[in-house]
């Protein structure tokens, strides 16, 4: 495999599990210094050591403003000024809207949306600094799409292709790029409860006739940090075997 990432530091937060921890394996792979976030420092830290010796793991929420600041002033010192952020962090609290707790509302949007935020917040110094950056941004199929039972998930996934296409347009400038992909129906923990018959149907309905693995998202992850993608930036790309279309 070329190794297109030889001199880079990546932060994938959520890497410790599914489509993030494709995104840290698949930049290792290609030479990267890659850290990964979780909100366990334990798991952070082994599934860290399980992909290999240029990963480090750590414990960062990214829904908490001061925890992704420490997390940053920390890679600052561990690896160097981050150059390429992949805003992987997401999780679901699923229910229609009449019962739907505050709670629920507010964790989805916090992590989903307000960790993309935060995150490129505290990134912004060293790459302003580096005059480079890519930021990758994984939006959803249902954020563009919407789905029911998924207000708060959907809201969270079509505010993050807003705050992509117009922090490209702050920092386009300055060589930083940020783009978003949305993934349809990839097989990670996150889907893994999904009936058999669901599946079945919905696969019925996707073009390419199969699930998305997590390795299909973490190739477009790294076309898009890489020089092959240099003048590509606001953009939303659909990894979801035409589900979409
Ligand atoms: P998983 O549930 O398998 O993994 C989620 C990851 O996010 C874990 O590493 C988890 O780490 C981390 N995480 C969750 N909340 C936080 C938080 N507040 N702070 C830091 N880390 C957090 O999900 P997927 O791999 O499937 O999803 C990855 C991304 O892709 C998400 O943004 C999701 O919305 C999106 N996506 C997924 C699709 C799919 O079909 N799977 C489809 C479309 C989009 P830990 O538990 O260790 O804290």
């Amino acid at each position: 495999m070329i190794k297109r990432f030889e001199d880079k530091v990546v932060l994938v937060t959520g890497g410790t599990r599914g489509i993030g921890r494709a995104c840290a394996e698949r930049f290792v792979q290609e030479g990267a210094r890659v850290a990964i976030c979780g909100r366990d420092a334990d798991r952070a830290a082994q599934t860290a050591g399980e992909i290999g010796e240029s990963v480090r793991g750590y414990a960062c929420d990214v829904a908490d403003p001061a925890a992704v600041d420490a997390l940053f002033a920390r890679l600052q010192e561990d690896l160097g000024p981050v150059g390429i952020l992949i805003n992987n962090a997401g999780l679901t609290q699923d229910g229609l809207l009449a019962r739907m707790k505050d709670e629920h509302w507010r964790s989805v949007i916090e992590a989903n949306l307000g960790g993309a935020f935060h995150a490129c917040r505290a990134a912004a110094r060293q790459m302003l600094k580096q005059r480079y950056g890519r930021i990758i941004n994984i939006t959803s199929i249902v954020g563009l799409h919407g789905q029911a039972g998924q207000t708060n998930y959907s809201a969270a996934k079509a505010g993050l292709i807003g705050f992509t296409k117009a922090y490209a347009q702050e920092v386009g400038s300055r060589n930083i790029t940020v783009n978003a992909i949305a993934p349809g129906y990839i097989e990670t923990d996150m889907t893994a409860g999904m009936g058999e018959d669901t599946v079945r149907a919905l696969i019925e309905r996707i073009p390419l006739r199969r699930a998305g693995l997590p390795q299909d998202v973490a190739a477009a992850a790294a076309f898009l940090a890489s020089e092959d993608a240099a003048y590509i930036t606001g953009a939303v790309l659909s990894v979801d075997g035409g589900l979409g279309m």
